[in-house]
């Protein structure tokens, strides 16, 4: 895989999977613009950017993903200052965990607008310049909760199943200008976004996982570069579980 060239845009590129999804884009050959609010945790992703690979551009994109216009501005930087746009992952989400007789009408929106509307507007945004230059590919990062749902994730699991029905849709709607649209859905995976469960969930949920530990943000990465590549040139509107196996 070589993508010597070629541009990539991460949304929730500060940290997390997100970081490790751009690492793994630059020490790919790819130049990487990194979308998120935190500005200082940014450069440090930055940072490790240009570790995996000398001389990797990077541009460094402070913005909130859940506003539409921030979305087109990020892309439309993005070709300003890296010269193109061939691939975009919107990675950029957060938990939001509550029984439903608990969510308020605007606990239900937050969850919706962070985790789909976002994706929703990304996709909007590079629609158009990948369509005229008849090539690129969108990767969604969704979650096996929005495959199987999960009690007290209701708001979280409807926005994570609403991606995949999204990615099918663009992918339907893009495929015959060569745009190909897939999603990711990982399980469970080290990173701020679980470090927070309690020991006994976290071991209840491992016990669970064949291959017998946790995912790496490493783990999801490479499957998000993989359905980038050339390798993944006939596959679209697909979902690819990285989950160590717990759904099979
Ligand atoms: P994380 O460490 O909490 O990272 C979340 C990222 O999203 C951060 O970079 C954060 O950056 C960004 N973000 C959140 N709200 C944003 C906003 N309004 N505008 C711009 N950026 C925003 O979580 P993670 O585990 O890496 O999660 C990455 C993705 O994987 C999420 O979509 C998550 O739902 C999904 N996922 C994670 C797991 C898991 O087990 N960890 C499992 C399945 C799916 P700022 O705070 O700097 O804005």
């Amino acid at each position: 895989m070589s993508f010597d060239g070629k541009v990539a845009l991460v949304t929730g590129a500060s940290r997390g999977i997100g970081r490790a999804i751009a690492v793994e884009f630059a020490r790919l050959g790819a130049d990487v613009a990194l979308v998120a609010r935190n500005a200082a945790a940014l450069d440090e992703t930055a940072a490790a950017v240009k570790a995996a690979r000398n001389g990797a551009r990077t541009h460094a994109i402070v913005a909130d993903v859940t506003d539409a216009a921030a979305n087109d501005e990020a892309v439309a930087a993005t070709i300003a200052q890296l010269g193109r746009i061939d691939f975009a992952v919107a990675n950029a989400g957060q938990a939001a965990d509550a029984l439903l007789v608990r969510m308020k009408p605007a606990d239900v929106d937050a969850a919706l607008t962070i985790n789909l509307k976002s994706a929703f507007y990304l996709c909007s945004a590079v629609a158009k310049p990948m369509m005229r230059q008849r090539s690129g590919a969108i990767v969604l990062v969704s979650s096996i909760v929005g495959l199987t749902g999960n009690a007290g994730q209701a708001g979280y699991a409807a926005a994570k199943a609403g991606l995949l029905g999204l990615a099918k849709s663009v992918a339907k709607e893009l495929g015959s200008r060569n745009v190909r649209v897939n999603a990711v859905a990982p399980g469970f995976i080290e990173t701020a976004m679980t470090e927070a469960l309690s020991e006994q969930a976290r071991a209840h949920f491992l016990a669970t996982v064949p291959l017998g530990r946790a995912g790496t943000p490493e783990d999801v990465s490479g499957v998000v570069t993989f359905l980038c590549s050339d390798a993944a040139r006939y596959v679209t509107g697909q979902t690819i579980v990285v989950d160590g196996g717990v759904l099979m």
